[in-house]
């Protein structure tokens, strides 16, 4: 008998995880580190010194895991040391020489690699770093590729690749409707819808994604079986192996464990936990913009009027940026705006605990960016949704919220945002519109909505339960890792 072998089934599976240092990324990363360390594999994750700091506290229970910082080489491309996740960058527009500066993290990583023990069986890394593959070869191990993305939005990009759609786009006026090809829905889109994924920038880094997609091994999803199962076929005729593993942000199963994801949180978890005991079921909307979220000062206090407006409970987040703070600060303060709403609103400046409150029985309606995180943590919580996409991927997962599941309404956003150029939009969306929106999914006109979503709901938590289709296919997932250990198979190119 091979002694080799033996001897390596008594040690636990050892996986390489590489997040995206921004919150979107590195949150459900963290969460598939807990989920894998929780079905006995050991995982080394890796990270800079303060996103380290950041992640450390959803990770603190899980003694498979260890985290191993590399200092981020900012100075490669100019940036100020300090910027270390997407949210400390002066502009997003700097976005792109953040990507280039996680490249140099290649090397470092090469030289640690000898000195992991066991000898890691695979690497995951986030779809955004395609230069992981390098290190793949160089060990001979299979990479898999983490996409918190939907299926919906991966179907749509292999078809900007792989037809004509993007010349006929580019040659279409900015407001005309374009039908996606190949889809299993009749949605259709616009060149504005468009502009920050046809950003010539974004497409080449597109690209190296794509390249590096095609040497891996498979795509682990944060996404479920149940929620969009044609997309998912589609997607599987182009790619062979895809794993569903989510919704991640379920792992998360008490009070602290919901609290302590992110960021510290602006708000006592205590105290915002009695303000919603004190509402009525479902009566209360949330609004939150996501981590990164760049819109304008006067845009910000639209929503807040927005809110007012609504006459019904509400926690209103408000991200604070440099270019915002000042303008949101003084208005709150010379408009009494917290005076007035006392009795039924709670502003959050900064980090909001998002999936414990969204699991409150008192949330009503999810005011988002369409986030894929939010979206599937909207989901998974029961809660329709009223939608108002920013930038990327966020365009299409409205159109799938209220189109495909209609599980929620728009605010009617007709253009992305690009990153860095906010400001030549202002005001996007009126207070009427959102105010109105928000009318919609909180009446009865919602209660279609919030019946379809509870559905998904219940079968999002199916999924992760012991025996559900995430917790087998993450089971299934190990097992082919651990039996791939030694060779690595080229992936079918998509
Ligand atoms: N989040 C949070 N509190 C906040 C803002 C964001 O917990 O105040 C979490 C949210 O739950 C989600 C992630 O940060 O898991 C944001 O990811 P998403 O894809 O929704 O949007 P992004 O921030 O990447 O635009």
């Amino acid at each position: 008998m091979a002694s080799s072998k033996s001897k390596q089934s008594f040690l636990p599976p050892h996986f390489l995880l590489f997040p995206v240092m921004a919150q979107g990324h590195q949150i459900p990363m963290a969460e598939l580190a807990k989920l894998l360390s929780q079905n006995g594999v050991k995982i080394t994750l890796i990270t800079t010194p303060q996103n380290a700091t950041r992640i450390q506290p959803l990770l603190s229970q899980s003694p498979l895991i260890q985290i191993i910082q590399i200092p981020f080489p900012a100075h490669q491309q100019n940036l100020l040391q300090n910027s270390e996740n997407f949210d400390s960058l002066p502009s997003l527009h700097l976005v792109p020489q953040f990507l280039t500066a996680t490249s140099f993290l290649c090397s470092e990583t090469e030289h640690l690699f000898p000195q992991l023990s066991p000898k890691p069986c695979c690497i995951i890394s986030d779809m955004a770093l395609p230069w992981t593959i390098q290190i793949a070869h160089k060990f001979n191990v299979p990479r898999l590729v983490f996409y918190s993305l939907s299926a919906f939005y991966l179907l749509f990009m292999a078809n900007l690749r792989d037809t004509d759609f993007g010349e006929k786009i580019m040659a279409a006026s900015d407001s005309e409707l374009i039908s996606i090809p190949n889809f299993p829905d009749p949605i259709q889109v616009t060149k504005s819808q468009l502009i920050f994924t046809l950003d010539p920038v974004f497409l080449e880094w597109g690209n190296q994604m794509a390249k590096a997609d095609s040497a891996s091994y498979g795509f682990i999803m944060n996404s479920f079986d149940g929620l969009e199962p044609t997309y998912l076929e589609e997607l599987k005729k182009a790619i062979d192996k895809v794993w569903c593993i989510g919704p991640v942000s379920l792992c998360n199963k008490d009070t602290k464990d919901k609290a302590r994801r992110g960021n510290k949180a602006a708000i006592d978890e205590q105290e915002c936990m009695e303000w919603l005991d004190r509402q009525e079921p479902e009566s209360v909307i949330y609004a939150a913009l996501g981590s990164i979220c760049n819109v304008t000062a006067p845009q910000i206090i639209e929503l807040g009027l927005a809110l007012e407006a609504s006459n019904k409970p509400f926690i209103w987040v408000i991200r604070q940026t440099k270019s915002t703070e000042k303008e949101v600060e003084n208005w709150l303060a010379e408009t009494e705006f917290e005076q007035r709403i006392k009795d039924r609103g709670l502003v959050v400046r900064g980090w909001a605990p998002q999936v414990l409150i969204l699991s409150h029985p008192a949330v009503g309606g999810f005011v988002t960016h369409c986030g894929w995180n939010s979206t599937i943590e909207g989901i998974s919580s029961g809660v329709p949704m009223v939608t108002w996409p920013l930038f990327a991927d966020q365009m299409f997962n409205e159109k799938m919220i209220v189109e495909v599941l209609r599980i929620g309404v728009s605010v009617g956003v007709e253009k992305c945002l690009r990153w860095g150029v906010e400001e030549e939009i202002g005001v996007q969306v009126k207070k009427e519109g959102i105010r109105d929106a928000i009318e919609k999914v909180m009446s009865g006109e919602g209660e279609e909505m919030r019946r379809r979503v509870r559905e998904l709901a219940a079968i999002a938590k199916a999924a992760m339960e012991e025996g559900g289709s995430s917790h087998l296919n993450l089971k299934l997932l190990i097992e082919e890792i651990m039996h791939q250990a030694d060779s690595v198979q080229p992936q079918k190119t998509f």
